[in-house]
């Protein structure tokens, strides 16, 4: 489709920030363009400021003079709505309410051609509601630039229901005839930068309110670490927190006050406090303060050991690992240190995520009662690789991985929802705010099992809402553990069925504790058992070996679906939380990984809602299966 062409005259309703900079665009892109305001002068004050604009893009060298002058002259204030009649697109870029914008597309209908296209740089409007009334609702859609406008490239393009698809395609082709670089949304709140970004946020100030890492401190891991321009405070404080707040507010209620995107008490503290970010002086930071420096470990020195793992430093991958004598450094799967250390022989470090293999500064977390000689050796052996490190608390998903993972989560949420494109969501954030890999793309890369695996492990210990992995995003992670959702997996849950049925039938250690197996399909089992008088221990709560009997069970049901002989050759369990006599627990498994022989499966044992026990069992393939294969006919 070609775009509008340069001799149709664009008019822009609502002379503000926005107004004025797209008005910029479409008269250096060639077009005629009228801008009106409702407010006296406005629209004149406008132009004259797109003039000093151009005069100074000339001074610094990057426009022609002519060019600018060519632009200039295209530049009008319009009078009256009446004047944009011969305007072949209009963008209304004025107050964002609903009401205000509703009566001007009634007025815009009434005073432009019937080929005109009516666009709305609304930024968490509904299109649909916008275009409600009027009688050609086909030709209303989103045309959402960022501010600068004349500067930032990202153009969300956004089709309503009832939006033409030759509207949407005309507006694309124009958008990227005018130098910049479209990407398809649908119209549901926030679009895609504003909805996807939102963990950007909601992760930091959730680690902030936890009081166990300080502002600094989460900023510079996201930006030395995960490559990140800016990190999430400093970036806040830049936007304002009104206006971020706003944004999260809005979408949150437009999604039915869904708990992922919950905004921030703190957030909302500090707009209440009139700390506002850079505007008012005061945010996060204070502009008349020395900013904090982040946490730092200090120099370890004579620290020698030989450290191995294939392919050396590298904790933009997943499963990386590296050995020292008694210290193993892991990238985080979301679990924390003590519980992947467990009673193992060697206490695993965990490494935070990077954006690549040579990141500036590094998170680590180590069990809290792990020897100090083992911090200080990881410490040491990543200083010599020249890198700050930050030792944190041992938090689940430390600060890296939680926010790449509910990042990469919320982009396949958007693709899932058929608000974008993978590629067009990658896109959008990359250059609507800047990050440093698209997140769906880092998702991918990292694993969509990984991805899910620190939800899981935020959803066990922190909100169980607020991070929920969706059936989609499961199903991505199962397939990247090399299932498939068709006939083939029908064919492999029912063999998983028969193979557990046959197991379940001699394992009369389970069914003597009351055990039921609730569900089974390939590599998946939920067990449950009633806590009963004799289980509990003298504390009066249930016996944790029997928690882990319950676990270990589940566990064992799930790699036993594969109908070969499986047993287990490690397993730990972190206790979370009590139960108590009467209480039904139940045991999710999900094997995680299989590869060869080996498997690893995680289950979590559940109090109704309420995690108590997070369970990883390693199990190892023995000969023979539990039932024939094929049934004789
Ligand atoms: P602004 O307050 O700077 O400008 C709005 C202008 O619209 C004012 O000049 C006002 O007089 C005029 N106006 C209000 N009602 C009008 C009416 N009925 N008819 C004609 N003119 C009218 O606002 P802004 O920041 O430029 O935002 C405009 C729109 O763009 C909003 O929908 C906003 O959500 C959206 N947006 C803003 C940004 C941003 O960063 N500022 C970014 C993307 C999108």
């Amino acid at each position: 489709m070609d775009a509008i062409a340069r001799s149709v005259p664009v008019g822009i309703v609502g002379a503000g920030t926005m107004g004025a900079g797209i008005a910029q665009v479409a008269a250096a892109a060639g077009h005629e363009v009228r801008i009106h305001d409702a407010a006296e002068g406005a629209a004149a004050a406008a132009v004259e400021a797109i003039f000093q604009r151009l005069a100074r893009l000339v001074d610094k060298g990057t426009m022609l003079a002519d060019e600018a002058e060519d632009a200039a002259t295209r530049l009008r204030p319009a009078g009256p709505l009446e004047d944009l009649a011969g305007c072949g697109l209009v963008i209304e870029a004025v107050a964002e309410d609903l009401e205000v914008k509703r009566a001007l597309f009634t007025g815009l209908e009434a005073v432009c051609g019937p080929d005109a296209v009516l666009a709305t740089n609304t930024s968490s409007l509904s299109v649909d509601a916008i275009a409600e009334s009027l009688a050609q609702p086909g030709r209303v859609a989103g045309l959402h630039f960022f501010n600068p406008a004349p500067l930032l490239p990202l153009v969300e393009v956004v089709s309503g229901a009832r939006t033409d698809p030759g509207v949407a395609d005309l507006l694309v082709a124009t958008a990227a005839a005018w130098g910049k670089t479209p990407v398809r949304a649908a119209s549901t709140p926030g679009f895609i930068v504003n909805r996807v970004a939102r963990p950007y946020y909601g992760e930091a100030f959730r680690l902030l309110e936890s009081g166990r890492v300080d502002a600094a401190t989460i900023d510079a891991l996201l930006r030395e670490s995960g490559g990140f321009r800016m990190g999430p405070f400093e970036l806040a404080d830049l936007i304002g927190h009104d206006v971020n707040l706003a944004v999260s507010r809005s979408v949150w209620e437009a999604f039915g006050r869904d708990p992922r995107f919950t905004p921030s008490v703190l957030q909302e503290r500090l707009v209440a406090d009139g700390r506002l970010g850079r505007k008012t002086g005061r945010g996060v930071y204070a502009d008349d303060e020395p900013r904090p420096a982040p946490s730092t470990a200090e120099p370890v020195s004579g620290t020698v050991a030989i450290w191995t793992g294939a392919g050396g430093f590298d904790p933009s991958v997943p499963g990386w690992t590296m050995s020292g004598d008694d210290v193993e450094l892991r990238l985080t799967d979301g679990r924390t240190a003590a519980q992947r250390t467990g009673g193992g022989p060697r206490t695993v470090v965990l490494v935070d995520v990077t954006l690549d293999r040579s990141p500036a500064r590094v998170g680590i977390a180590a069990p809290e009662h792990a020897p100090k000689e083992h911090v200080e050796a990881a410490v040491g052996f990543l200083q010599g690789l020249g890198l700050e490190v930050t030792v944190l608390p041992d938090l689940p998903g430390l600060v890296v991985a939680r926010t790449v993972a509910t990042l990469a989560a919320a982009a396949a949420d958007a693709v899932d929802s058929g608000v974008a494109t993978a590629e067009d969501v990658d896109t959008a954030m990359r250059l609507g705010v800047n990050y440093p890999r698209g997140p769906y793309e880092w998702g991918a890369a990292l694993g969509w099992n990984w991805v899910a695996g620190v939800l899981d492990a935020l959803a066990a210990t922190e909100d169980p809402g607020r991070y929920r992995v969706s059936p989609e995003l499961r199903r991505r992670a199962r397939e990247a553990d090399g299932w498939r959702d068709d006939a083939e997996v029908v064919e492999r849950d029912e063999l998983a069925r028969r193979a557990a049925d046959a197991m379940w039938a001699d394992d009369a250690a389970s069914q003597a504790l009351g055990m039921t197996v609730e569900q089974v399909s390939a590599g998946h089992a939920v067990v449950t058992m009633r806590v009963r008088p004799d289980m509990v221990n003298g504390h009066g709560i249930c016996h944790g070996g029997l928690v882990f009997t319950l676990a270990d069970s589940a566990f064992a049901v799930a790699c036993n679906t594969h109908n070969r002989r499986t047993v287990a050759f490690g397993a730990d369990i972190t206790f979370l939380a009590p139960a108590h006599e009467g209480d039904l627990l139940r045991a999710v498994a999900h094997e995680r990984h299989r590869s060869g022989r080996t498997g690893i499966c995680d289950v979590t044992v559940y109090r109704d809602d309420v995690a108590i026990g997070e369970f990883r069992g390693r199990s190892r393939e023995i000969p023979g299966t539990l039932v024939a294969d094929e049934e004789e006919p």
